[in-house]
């Protein structure tokens, strides 16, 4: 499998997650132009995509969501809260397609997990997705790692992961009281220590492959989120485990995961057919 992460932050958030057959885009928080380019620019094909797997209605996670189901005519997978918000705000998208947290279904050969999170908004998700070999966890967006959510990671050949800001500098910083505390709450964001202290409790499980997500420009840096990952999975005893960052303004990967890691080409999907719960 191959992941890359387009864009990520409070400014817009795209992943790209494929198989040899089928690829999907998790969120569309930037324009249909930027996936395109993107994925052209790391080699990979938008045209290709079947699906976007929508996180929840925030417009750094789906302000392009319209233009990006039509330009490459796909579905918007998400759950009923997050349509229903989503329509309000942006209108009816096409190809609107309800999922349930806790309900798999299959993409192409992609089988899609999607669990519940924690985060100030209507009905969120996260997303598990595995070709059956490989499974990648996409967790951001998210106030707390809930014993479920904390399974799925531990279960993960390659976790996207929240690192949203350093504790202390959120403390320090220059941000309203009434915004530190709901960045800090139970359906906020996840910070550099909470997202650290799950992965000193990884063991040897699978994961090969950590990317830390949507930093904070304000109340973190590259390094200190780099460091405090790196020093967690030392601890962890799981110094293996590859760190990546994923940055708001430049594209990360394609991480290559499973076969895909040591394979060359890529296959291409054809027609592939999207069948979603209900
Ligand atoms: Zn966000
Ligand atoms: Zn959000």
């Amino acid at each position: 499998m191959k992941v890359a992460v387009f864009a990520s932050g409070s400014s817009g958030n795209a992943i790209w997650v494929s198989s040899a057959s089928t690829a999907v885009l998790i969120d569309a928080g930037v324009s249909a132009r930027r996936i395109s380019q993107t994925a052209e620019g790391l080699g990979l094909d938008a045209t290709e995509l079947s699906a976007v797997l929508v996180t929840h209605e925030h417009s750094d996670h789906v302000s392009g969501l319209g233009p990006v189901t039509r330009r490459f005519d796909i579905p918007a997978c998400a759950t009923a809260g997050t349509h229903a918000a989503i329509d309000r705000r942006l209108g009816k998208c096409p190809g609107r397609t309800i999922v349930e947290a806790g309900t798999d279904f299959e993409i192409g050969d992609l089988l899609v997990s999607p669990f519940a999170i924690s985060h100030d908004c209507a009905e969120p998700v996260g997303y598990s997705v595995s070709d059956g070999r490989t499974t990648v966890v996409v967790a951001t967006d998210l106030g707390v790692v809930s014993r479920p959510v904390r399974d799925r990671i531990s279960r993960a050949d390659c976790v996207v992961l929240e690192f949203n800001h350093d504790e202390q500098m959120l403390r320090d910083g220059d941000y309203p009281w009434f915004l530190k505390k709901r960045i800090m709450g139970i359906e906020g964001h996840l910070s550099n220590e909470a997202a650290a202290r799950e992965l000193v409790s990884l063991g040897d499980g699978p994961m090969s492959a950590l990317v830390l997500a949507h930093l904070s420009r304000e109340n973190n840096t590259p390094d200190l989120a780099l460091t405090t990952a790196r020093d967690a999975l030392e601890r962890a005893g799981r110094p293996d485990v590859e760190v990546h960052l994923a940055e708001q303004d430049r594209a990360t990967g394609p991480i290559r995961l499973g076969l895909d890691a040591q394979l060359t080409d890529v296959t291409t999907s054809t027609g592939v057919q999207v069948s979603c719960t209900r």
